[in-house]
């Protein structure tokens, strides 16, 4: 349909299958609006009525799935240029009308959540999942270009370092029948892997493995966290990409992050622009606007530190939040909205946090308090980027580790890296959800994947 619609060669016989959006008309003719979800438009397939059986007819419905023969025709109605003139109808697959939930436009997103099943039929999600697709290709070529290599890291694993308490298990044990050991333990012994194993919530420590080897490698893949979160900007299962450099200090770490997303942000407005321009009439009127303005901007970056004094000084002056913000707190959504939004009115990347708040694994500061993290925090969604600078000294890592409580003989294979050939390297995650918020300008997170997993919903 995305190439019928651009042809001028008309009165070529041609063929569309689809689904029917709309149909209107008189007694005489009607106009059934087709769309195979190739593009958000519909091409618009004129019958005479006369010359159908009423038996067709009949079942030429909002959501039926019909094959079309006929003519293409310049067509004298605005916005489209070229229609069909039928010339057989076969009806692939009947909707019927008493019971097809999505007879009338305009149904909200929180009832269209319900029918996930056949929500991808309505424009609004065809926009939504054709710019996620658009969006990995961006991912893919830009680490392509630059020389990175797609590293697949493993879905499942048997180190909890990162996500203790966040991480689903993965077990093939009886649940009925449960063995423990003296002490009350299970006895993992006999599962699948031997020992307890989870879904991962992160591909870094073993994309180290491999930034250690090939230079610049990116993950891109499913990602897991058993957190409680029920808010706008979190799923159980989500999809994050994880670049790491050998070589790259958070300098460059920084500059990687920031030409990516920008990267991923022209891409859509070269390859969405009907897609983008729909979600806006729709949803977000700024949208196209602000997409160029994170273009034309360079990212502000200033450290933790700094960050807590500018909110200290907004309390002072009568700014209200939620959480308290002092240094040392973890900074919270709204602390982060507050800086981009009010504060500085463009993107920012924060460095150099406390160590108590951020992983083993970031490299230590000289100051014996900051380590190199970075968090880019991005207008309407907060953080959209977590990385850091990571720990090449084994010595600070271990004792880092052991003060944190990570079991160390867990990962004796990511501390080798920096027993054997360690180097100075970087990376960051950014969840592709978040990405694909900002990019369609869509205000939940469970609107921007096909099928949400939230706490209590596994539906479809
Ligand atoms: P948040 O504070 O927003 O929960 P986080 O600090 O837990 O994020 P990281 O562990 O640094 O996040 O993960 C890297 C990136 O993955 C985040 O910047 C964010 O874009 C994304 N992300 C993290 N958790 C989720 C989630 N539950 N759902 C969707 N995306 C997520
Ligand atoms: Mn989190």
């Amino acid at each position: 349909m995305v190439d019928l619609l651009k042809r001028t060669d008309f009165g070529a016989s041609v063929n569309v299958k689809g689904w029917v959006r709309t149909r209107r008309g008189n007694k005489q003719v009607n106009f059934i609006a087709l769309n195979d979800g190739s593009t958000i438009k519909s091409v618009q397939v004129v019958v005479d009525l006369a010359q159908f059986s009423e038996d067709v007819l009949k079942l030429v419905t909002t959501g039926a799935c019909l094959s079309v023969n006929g003519l293409l025709v310049e067509s004298p109605g605005q916005g489209q240029q070229a229609e069909i003139h039928a010339k057989e109808i076969e009806i692939l697959g009947a909707a019927d009308p008493a019971t097809y939930p999505l007879q009338k436009k305009g149904h909200t997103l929180e009832y269209l959540r319900e029918i996930a099943h056949l929500r991808p039929r309505t424009n609004t999600f065809g926009a939504v999942f054709r710019i996620r697709h658009h969006m990995s290709m961006a991912i893919h070529t830009f680490f392509h270009e630059r020389g990175f290599f797609y590293f697949h890291t493993p879905i499942i694993t048997a180190s909890d370092c990162e996500g203790a308490g966040q991480m689903f298990q993965v077990t093939t044990l009886n649940l009925y029948d449960l063995k423990k050991d003296d002490q009350g333990s299970i006895d993992y012994s006999n599962d699948f892997y031997g020992r307890q194993a989870s879904l991962t919530v992160s591909g870094q420590l073993e994309g180290e493995l491999g930034a250690m080897a090939l230079g610049s490698i990116y993950t891109f893949g499913p990602t897991f966290r058993a957190e409680n979160s029920n808010t706008p900007r979190h799923l159980s299962e989500f999809w994050m990409i994880e670049p790491e450099v050998a070589f790259n200090e958070i300098e460059e770490n920084m500059q990687l992050a920031e030409d990516f997303i920008k990267y991923c942000v022209q891409w859509a407005l070269d390859h969405c622009k009907d897609d983008l321009d729909f979600l806006a009439s729709m949803y977000d009127k700024e949208l196209i606007e602000r997409l160029n303005f994170v273009l034309a901007n360079d990212f502000v970056r200033l450290t933790y530190t700094e960050g807590v004094s500018i909110l200290e000084e907004a309390v002072k002056n009568g700014q209200s939040f939620e959480y308290p913000v002092f240094w040392g707190a973890d900074l919270a959504a709204e602390h982060e909205r507050y800086l981009v939004e009010k504060h500085f009115k463009r993107p920012v990347i924060l460095t150099d946090y406390p160590k108590e708040i951020k992983s083993f694994y970031m490299k230590q500061n000289d100051d014996g308090k900051t380590v190199r993290g970075m968090d880019v925090l991005f207008p309407k969604i907060g953080e959209i980027i977590g990385g850091s600078q990571r720990e090449e000294d084994l010595e600070k890592l271990t004792r880092r580790a052991e003060e944190m409580g990570v079991p160390t003989k867990d990962i004796w294979w990511y501390l080798e890296t920096r027993k054997f050939g360690t180097a100075p390297h970087s990376g960051f995650g950014l969840g592709f959800e978040r990405l694909i918020l900002f990019v369609t300008g869509m205000a939940n997170i469970r609107d921007v994947i096909p099928f949400p997993r939230t706490p209590r919903n596994a539906d479809f």
